[in-house]
């Protein structure tokens, strides 16, 4: 039925029904999971801090390079740089330390032959093609091979002259000294969802420190020599063709006043790939340029740097305590309690498992199949068949198990079909008890056609010549039905050759006698109108009723029980219709039997 139809399905409260098992050794489980699962719920709780309401965060970072270098130049002349000549500031996060340069001084504007390479060299000018512009040549050519030195031509270029020499880089590098450079970092951090502020300096800090992960961790000013020893490189390799380093700030808040903590924790990461094939450009340069004018000439002096770019890279999140987050989680958690039933309903459902027992005798635990398993899953485990029109069940009094049949019969006799076996269901023997005894005294009405009775034979119905084949009981008769009707009716009381179960007592005493099934009548309808005809129907629908409560039991079964042809006609001869006209077995519709 629909739960809206009514008003009174609103204000109901279904819930599941339990079986509860009395077994230590699933006490014992169920409990032992229960507060496992309890302590890994509480140690999560508190170790990753999940009653908090984390927060990513928001950051500024400022940083200012310090240090003197003395360059020696390929003319043995020795220059002092200072921060301004080897740092770059760039976008973002980042700054350029130089370590290492080329430079080419007092290029002007003019024609002048290109450097010598296997792409630029030449022996005439048909090697060299005027207005030519190489994306990887210095200039424009001017169609002229013209001596570069000595021993080799070159292709001339209209050009900022001399044009640079594709060298690689000096080795070693030449301001190896960057190694002794320091950085300071201002790092200010905002956790906007927390409304909390905080920087890496605090007021009070020591300014003359420099950072050491154990002996000076919260120190804000690094020597790149030791960045470099700190992820394992060595700083004079990395020093001639540059690369790229990163500075990792890690913020951990617990922003929970009685547990405040909030300082940063510095790690370092190379960034670039480490390999040095020439063919990967390895390394980190650009080219930049000094401008000036001498005698009215514009002049420059070309560098190509080389060098370190430092990104500085600020994460982590601020947690601070928060009832929502924390019912949350344990919300979250609360189906792992549920781990227990499904692990003890696993092993009860395998129930062919075995069982190990500690036996008082030996040493060893003792294993068999557990047949204790066996009982509680009959306890729990209810099966239903879908109540289909092809859905069948008979019983055969010399079989101890039902049969159930699901197919359609298509001109065979029930009797020759195999089935399903499905177990007896189990009588309760106090109900037996209460039934009525049989009166020898039938007050009950009889039919007013008197013709229409007929004796209990105890002979067979038939002589075994004439019977029909499918029966071993010799009382069964021919069906009457018309077409494939006549199928469900071939069906006798027994499986193999034997005697009929309408000859015994049982038989006559639960099924024929008047008396009880009159009893049976009045107990379900008081005031029953004792109608002698119309009486004697009802007698008869009592009767096969009573045969199939007896036979099959269960009530699931009672709509698609099959009555025997042999019980089926020693009720009609008992309780006989009038015309003699009987409609027989009628397929329940399904849904009939869910209500
Ligand atoms: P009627 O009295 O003229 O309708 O004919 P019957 O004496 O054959 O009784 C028909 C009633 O008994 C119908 O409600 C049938 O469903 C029921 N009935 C007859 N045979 C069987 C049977 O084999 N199994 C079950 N479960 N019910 C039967
Ligand atoms: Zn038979
Ligand atoms: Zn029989």
């Amino acid at each position: 039925m629909c739960p809206c139809c009514n008003w009174r399905d609103v204000c109901k409260y279904e819930t599941a029904k339990v079986i509860r098992i009395q077994s230590k050794t699933y006490g014992t489980i169920r409990w032992t999971l229960l507060m496992i699962v309890f302590l890994y719920v509480c140690f999560a709780l508190l170790s990753d801090k999940l009653y908090q309401r984390k927060e990513p965060l928001i950051s500024s970072v400022q940083t200012k390079v310090k240090g003197v270098a003395e360059v020696k130049d390929g003319n043995t002349k020795t220059r002092v740089l200072d921060t301004v000549d080897y740092t770059f500031p760039l976008q973002g996060n980042s700054f350029f330390v130089m370590t290492n340069f080329i430079s080419t001084e007092g290029q002007t504007q003019g024609l002048c032959p290109e450097y010598p390479t296997r792409r630029t060299l030449c022996s005439s000018d048909k090697g060299c093609k005027k207005g030519k512009k190489d994306t990887l040549s210095k200039g424009v050519q001017t169609g002229k091979c013209i001596p570069y030195n000595a021993t080799q031509k070159t292709c001339e270029v209209s050009a900022w002259c001399p044009v640079e020499p594709e060298r690689d880089a000096p080795r070693p590098a030449l301001l190896i000294s960057a190694e002794n450079f320091t950085v300071l970092i201002k790092n200010n951090i905002d956790f906007p969802g927390h409304n909390y502020t905080t920087r890496n300096i605090l007021p009070g800090v020591n300014i003359t420190c420099t950072f050491h992960k154990t002996q000076n961790p919260q120190c804000p000013i690094f020597r790149l020599g030791d960045i470099f020893q700190d992820v394992g490189e060595n700083f004079s390799d990395i020093a001639v063709q540059g690369g790229i380093m990163g500075i990792e700030i890690y913020w951990h808040c617990n922003l929970d006043r009685w547990f405040h903590s909030c300082r940063p924790k510095y790690s370092f990461r190379r960034l670039d790939d480490r390999t040095t094939i020439e063919s990967l450009y390895p390394g980190n340069n650009f080219r930049f340029a000094k401008y000036y004018m001498e005698g009215n000439i514009e002049k420059r002096n070309l560098v190509k740097a080389f060098g370190i770019r430092f990104d500085i890279l600020v994460f982590g999140t601020g947690g601070k305590f928060d009832l929502i987050q924390m019912v949350v989680y344990i919300g979250s958690t609360l189906s792992y309690f549920g781990l227990a039933t499904v692990f003890i309903d696993f092993l009860i459902d395998t129930y062919s498992s075995t069982c190990c027992r500690s036996h008082v005798y030996r040493c060893c635990p003792v294993c068999e199949p557990c047949g204790v398993n066996e009982y509680y899953y009959r306890k729990k485990c209810e099966s239903v068949d879908e109540p289909k029109p092809t859905l069948k069940y008979i019983s055969f009094v010399d079989e101890p198990h039902i049969r159930m049949v699901d197919q359609q019969l298509l001109g065979k006799s029930l009797q020759e079909i195999e089935g399903e076996e499905v177990p007896r269901p189990r009588r309760d023997f106090t109900d037996l008890a209460k039934l009525p005894q049989p009166s020898r005294s039938d007050s009950s009405p009889r039919p007013s056609f008197p013709e229409a009775i007929q004796l209990l034979k105890q002979e067979p119905r038939f002589p075994s010549q004439t019977r029909p084949k499918w029966c071993h009981c010799g009382h069964c008769c021919p069906s009457q039905m018309p077409g494939n009707s006549k199928c469900l009716e071939e069906l006798c009381c027994r499986r193999q050759e034997g005697p009929c179960i309408t000859t015994s007592a049982l038989f006559e005493e639960l099924v024929l006698s008047r008396s009880t099934l009159h009893f049976i009548l009045l107990y379900q309808e008081p005031l029953l109108e004792m109608d002698a005809d119309a009486l004697n129907n009802q007698l008869r629908h009592c009767a096969y009723r009573s045969y199939i409560d007896w036979r099959f039991g269960s009530e699931d079964m009672a709509g698609f029980a099959i009555l025997p042809s042999c019980c089926r006609w020693k009720i009609r001869d008992h309780f006989p219709k009038q015309d003699g006209k009987y409609s027989g077995f009628k397929n329940p519709s399904p849904y009939t039997y869910l209500e």
